[in-house]
């Protein structure tokens, strides 16, 4: 198994396991997995959880498995299937072997599920949900043994095979784990491992109306692939022992472990599928790849790159303590990413037109430029210059602050990669608004210094004959609340996270652009100098036909103070 990834490693408590494990001689290697339930696209949580896993596997040359755990027919498909395995691959990871389902194993699922009952550790209950509910007890109350307890094998035999042939109704039936209704535990409270559904199934269709329960599904996968280091988020640390015992109590291949660490949680976003899938299926994102979207796809779509991702999951680490993390964590460690992958060129996105007064009319001229400043490799292209360009809005003003060192009224800047001009006249509308400047080249500065004079700034541009129109989607944070789904009302009740959304998420702009961009290809990522990095749009920048980019992000943190 290789991979891109060239990340530093950074050791963590789940390494220092697996060290032990390792010398101890418990295991001569390691095998993880990565078991995400095909119900939405991956986002940033589940980033952590693949560059825990897949990395590990890297590191300590172990396998990795990909496994959809898809035990819940109604939410799940094929396009999330397809989407989770894209998203992998986009980051850089491969699985060991095929991509393998939860639902491969429902025969043998069902198998030790017999084996279960044969043992007089599982029974039929015909409990209705409420019943259950108030049998369970509490936190602390213990529960109450369900009057179904303490049926024969034989009878429980017979009724599981009758729940499998359809002849009960939905939820008229469940097998239970026959466990302790008293524990401390609420989970080992003869916990449910099958229930009757009929539903269709996107792997095994209609074979079967019995489905296993998650917790049960999800030790026998492990141990059947011979995991030996099962990782998971902290809220399954209470279902460990559930994971323990039913594996204790089977004649299974090998018991992996179980250990847990703390998921990621993002600020000014959502890290839940079931309130991302809201905003997808309200019209309120336009789709699970939107590029405010925290998903991989909404990520990638965004312009972020695979290695930033990786970088920003080192950087997070792994621990149980609480991993709340701001979003300028990710932007850094993206922008970090991107400086030394992103071409650079030159884009105006606030145009004003700026008149070179002493420049022949429909003279062009070019001068070559590296598209990296550190990285020769990259190559170069040719600057146009012509009479007319047009530089930012911003970097003019008439009445600038101290130290100002662009554009103003008998100022002088240099034009990156070209001359150094004066400002000698500033042409403005009725309204007062600035439309056009007027300047002049000094001739002989082309690649050297003014004579007896210093001029220390230096803006970008582009010669508007020569650069192309663009497409430009601005994108900013999706919510303006910290923690969208956490805000509470008046009445203590949870505010609609709705609320929260960033009503200035997107601005949709015309930009100008060096020629070479309309050349780019979909996915191709660029600093526009001073600006920020940006990419080609995935679906709708058309090589040679239409320019359309995306911010990924500015080139400082421009939201913490
Ligand atoms: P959600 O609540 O968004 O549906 P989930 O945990 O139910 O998340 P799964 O598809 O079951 O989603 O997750 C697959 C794997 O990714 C699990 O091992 C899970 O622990 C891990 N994972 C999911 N969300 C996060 C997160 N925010 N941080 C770290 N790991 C996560
Ligand atoms: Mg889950």
């Amino acid at each position: 198994m290789s991979t891109e990834n060239t990340t530093p490693v950074v050791s963590n408590f789940i390494r220092s396991i697996i060290d032990e494990d390792l010398a101890a001689g418990r295991h001569t290697s390691i095998v993880t997995r990565f078991p995400p339930e095909p119900n939405g696209y991956l986002h940033i949580g589940h980033a952590k959880s693949i560059c825990l896993n897949f990395g590990l596997a890297d590191d300590y040359q172990g396998n990795c498995h990909l496994r959809m755990d898809d035990t819940n027919p109604e939410k799940e498909s094929d396009e999330y299937v397809r989407s989770i395995q894209d998203s992998i691959r986009w980051l850089g990871f491969h699985w060991d072997g095929e991509v393998r389902y939860a639902s491969d194993y429902f025969d043998a699922l069902y198998g030790y599920a017999v084996a279960l009952i044969g043992s007089g550790h599982a029974y039929v209950c015909e409990l209705t949900p409420e019943e259950m509910r108030e049998y369970r007890g509490s936190l602390t109350q213990p529960g109450r043994d369900s009057p179904y307890r303490n049926r024969t094998v034989a009878e429980n035999l017979d009724l599981f095979t009758r729940m499998k042939n359809g002849e009960f109704p939905d939820g008229s039936r469940t097998l239970r784990l026959k466990i302790d209704m008293a524990s401390g535990n609420v989970n080992l409270r003869d916990p449910v491992i099958y229930r009757i559904r009929r539903v269709h199934h996107h792997r095994t269709g209609d074979k079967w109306c019995i489905y296993p329960m998650y917790d049960y599904t999800h030790c026998i996968s492990d141990a059947l692939e011979g995991i030996t280091h099962s990782l998971c988020t902290l809220e399954f640390e209470d279902h460990r022992p559930l994971y323990d015992w039913v594996l204790d109590h089977l004649d299974v291949p090998c018991h992996p472990r179980q250990y847990e660490f703390s998921r990621l949680e993002m600020l000014s976003t959502l890290t839940s599928k079931r309130k991302l899938n809201a905003l997808v299926t309200e019209g309120l994102v336009d789709g699970w790849d939107d590029p405010r979207m925290p998903t991989v796809e909404g990520m990638r779509r965004r312009g972020y790159s695979p290695a930033g991702i990786r970088l920003f999951a080192q950087r997070i680490g792994i621990s149980k303590s609480a991993n709340i993390i701001d979003m300028s964590v990710l932007e850094g460690a993206v922008r970090e990413s991107l400086e030394s992958e992103a071409s650079r060129i030159m884009a105006v996105l606030d145009p004003i037109k700026v008149t070179l007064t002493n420049y022949t009319e429909g003279l062009s001229a070019s001068r070559s430029a590296p598209y990296h400043p550190h990285h020769p490799e990259f190559g170069e292209r040719e600057v146009p210059i012509a009479r007319e360009i047009w530089v930012e809005r911003d970097d003019f003003s008439d009445a600038p602050p101290k130290g100002w060192q662009r554009l103003t009224p008998g100022g002088e800047v240099r034009l990156r990669y070209s001359y150094v001009i004066k400002c000698d006249e500033v042409v403005k509308d009725a309204a007062g608004q600035v439309i056009e400047l007027k300047c002049s080249i000094d001739h002989d500065t082309l690649g050297k210094n003014p004579e007896g004079r210093k001029v220390k700034g230096v803006i970008h541009w582009v010669s508007a004959r020569h650069a192309i129109p663009a497409e430009v989607r601005l994108y900013d944070r999706l919510f303006s609340e910290p923690r969208p789904d956490a805000v509470r009302g008046e009445d203590g009740e949870y505010v609609d996270f709705r609320q929260f959304l960033n009503p200035d998420s997107l601005r949709v702009i015309t930009g100008y652009l060096e020629a070479t961009a309309l050349d780019a290809a979909p996915e191709a990522r660029y600093q526009f100098e001073r600006l920020g990095y940006f990419v080609a749009d995935r679906y709708d920048h058309q090589p040679g036909k239409k320019a359309v980019f995306n911010r990924a992000v500015g080139l400082r943190d421009t939201w913490s103070k």
